[in-house]
Order: C-alpha cells, then sequence, then structure tokens
C-alpha cells in the first residue's frame, strides 16, 4: 500500500499551540486526564444504562413505555461510547492504564471490541484522517460517495435520502457484521492489524458470546422472540443513528477538506496538526447538554490535536486553538448548532450524489 506521510519538518503551528497547552495545565494545576466531571457522567450513564436493561427484562411496563425505554437505552449506549469509551480508548479517562483498560471493555459491553477500536479509530482515522484510501471512517459502503475522489454511480443521487437507512444499522452491523470483517481479515480497510495476542483473541470471541447471551437469548428467554425482536430493532436504531450522525458532524460536512491516497507514495503538504484542522469541524460548543452527552465530539478538532487529552478540557483548549488558527490564518471549521451541522452534512452528500461528469460540464 503506498505510504502518506506529513510535511512535519518544522511543525511550527503544532509547536506553539502545545506550548500554549502545556502552558494552560500547568498554570492551573490540572491532569490531562479525566476528573470528576467525567466520573459523575460515568456514574450517571452507566448505572442508568443497566437500569434501562433490568426495567427492560422485568418491569412488564406497557409496551409504548418499553419502546421509549429501548430508545433511551440505544441513546445512553451511544453516549457511554462518546463519553467513557472513547477517553478510555485513548488513555485519557484516567491516568491509570488499568482503568483506561477496564473501561475500554464498555466498548465490548455495547457489541464492539476495544481492541479492533483502538487500531481503526487511534491510529487509521487519527493519523489519516479523511485521506481516502486510508481512513475507514470515510469508506464506509460503496453506497456512500463521501467525498469528490470516490467513484461514482446512479444510486448516489438519492444517497442523502437513504443514508438515514445505513446510519439506522450501522450499529447492528458494527456487531455483527463489521467487527468480524476486520478480525477475520486482520486488516481494517486496507491496513493490516498489528499482532493479535491470544488474549486479544480470547476477549473478542468472549464478549462477542456475552453479547448474544445478554441482548438476545435472556431476553428471548423472559420477554419472547417478538417481543425482543421489536425492542432490540428499536435499541440499536438509536443507537446506530446518534453514533453514525454524531461522528459524520465531525468530518463529512462541508468545509472540511479531504485527501486521496492513490497507488503512490506521498506527503501531504501541510503538518498533521494543520491536515486535522482542515479535515474537522466543531459543532454547538456553547450548548453544555450537548456537550455533556456527546463528550468531546462536538470538539472534534481540539480531540483531533490533542487525542490524549480528556474530553473535559475541550472547551478550555478550544479557545487556544481558535486563537493559534487565528494566527497562523488557518479556518477553524466550526457549526454553531447540532442542526446547522446536521444540514450541512446533508446538503454535502446530495452535492456528492451528483453525476460529478455531469455537474462538472
Ligand atoms: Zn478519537
Amino acid at each position: 500500500m503506498a505510504k502518506i506521510t506529513f510535511n512535519n519538518k518544522d511543525s511550527v503551528f503544532f509547536t506553539a499551540l502545545k506550548s500554549d497547552v502545556d502552558q494552560y495545565f500547568k498554570a492551573n494545576n490540572l491532569k490531562k486526564t479525566g476528573n470528576w466531571n467525567l466520573y459523575i457522567k460515568t456514574l450517571v450513564l452507566i448505572p442508568l444504562a443497566i437500569t434501562l436493561y433490568l426495567y427492560l427484562l422485568f418491569g412488564n411496563g406497557p409496551a409504548v413505555i418499553s419502546l421509549f425505554a429501548c430508545a433511551i437505552l440505544g441513546f445512553t449506549f451511544a453516549s457511554i461510547g462518546f463519553n467513557v469509551m472513547h477517553d478510555a480508548c485513548h488513555g485519557s479517562f484516567s491516568s491509570k492504564k488499568w482503568v483506561n483498560e477496564v473501561m475500554s471493555l464498555t466498548l465490548n459491553a455495547l457489541g464492539g471490541n476495544a481492541f479492533i477500536w483502538k487500531f481503526k479509530h487511534n491510529i487509521i482515522h487519527h493519523t489519516y484522517t479523511n485521506v481516502d484510501g486510508i481512513d475507514d471512517d470515510i469508506a464506509k459502503s460503496p453506497l456512500m460517495r463521501q467525498c469528490a475522489s470516490q467513484p461514482w454511480v446512479p444510486a448516489h443521487r438519492y444517497q442523502h435520502i437513504y443514508v438515514v437507512l445505513i446510519y439506522a444499522i450501522s450499529s447492528f452491523a458494527w456487531v455483527f457484521l463489521m467487527d468480524f470483517n476486520k478480525y477475520l481479515n486482520k486488516r481494517v480497510y486496507k491496513t493490516a492489524m498489528t499482532r493479535i495476542t491470544p488474549m486479544d483473541h480470547f476477549v473478542f470471541w468472549l464478549s462477542k458470546a456475552l453479547y448474544v447471551v445478554f441482548y438476545v437469548v435472556i431476553p428471548i428467554q423472559l420477554l419472547g422472540a417478538s417481543n425482543w425482536a421489536i425492542g432490540f430493532t428499536v435499541m440499536h436504531i438509536t443507537m446506530g443513528l446518534t453514533l453514525a450522525l454524531v461522528f459524520q458532524l465531525a468530518h463529512v460536512v462541508e468545509g472540511a477538506s479531504f485527501e486521496f491516497a492513490g497507488g503512490t507514495d506521498r506527503c501531504i503538504e501541510n503538518e498533521w496538526a494543520i491536515h486535522q484542522i482542515k479535515t474537522t469541524a466543531d459543532f454547538s460548543a456553547k450548548n453544555k447538554l450537548v456537550s455533556w452527552l456527546v463528550g468531546g465530539l462536538n470538539f472534534q478538532i481540539e480531540h483531533h490535536l490533542f487525542p490524549r487529552i480528556s474530553h473535559v478540557h475541550y472547551p478550555a483548549i478550544s479557545e487556544l486553538v481558535k486563537k493559534n488558527c487565528e494566527k497562523f490564518n488557518l479556518e477553524y471549521n466550526y457549526f454553531p448548532t447540532v442542526s446547522s451541522a446536521i444540514a450541512s452534512h446533508f446538503r454535502m452528500m446530495k452535492e456528492l450524489g451528483q453525476n460529478p461528469v455531469v455537474a462538472g460540464a
């Protein structure tokens, strides 16, 4: 596979920004990992998910309440992913390595796999953000054309409509299809995975088996197959839509740029940190509820620049990033609300769905 590098020879932007950020932590005597804001969030979200799960199994409530509980459970799972799992997998949840390792396993409890995620997300996505041909996040399906270098097919004309369906089934596909595909092929899109230890194999199979026991076998035993099927579908649709939309708003919106990894080695003209600024967007930073629920994912610029700093520090750091972007004349991609970011994503998908030959003629 062609090798992609960045022009990091004199990374003046990142050197200046990092010095400001380090100074902020030093001056305020803060650790870069999570704090009580994050631990309280964890102590709300995980017990909430367990309570909803137990209610659905034993609550015997009216159907409409149960369906609502399934949707809230799906949303809570996504929120655990954004806040707890994401920080833990980056090693920023706690300064203690074992705490991060344990909290990473929340992903396995949601049906995914922390080992595969760390390779796919921490290494591939965070290094080669929006690099078509390497970044697995923009290679979800040939039915989705997410940047101009991807081949166009007539079905893409309607992609801004049918992607909603793809997003809705995305977490189901993640648990039962995509993880197995990566695990069995030992690669994430086009990149071979690093050595998988016997422990990784064991945890993979054990957690997938436990997922089936807790989310399929036990609910079917207690509630019956049809009730389970409806509830499980509602839970996954809510979780899939939430996860997919929030992740898409960071990189597949107007203003975010893309690179193409062709067949030959190439060096991207910018330093890595500038590449992150150009390919990433923030949204709804001032909304405290959105920031609480989606964790660092509405501060993706800060997250991509400092993935090993917990998301609880991003609101403060964002001021330093903005200041340095201004100083170095870099555009800071920002959408003030969730709806403006969603609208931009769908406008972009519609635009990319037009026949590029005709559109460019
Ligand atoms: Zn990340």
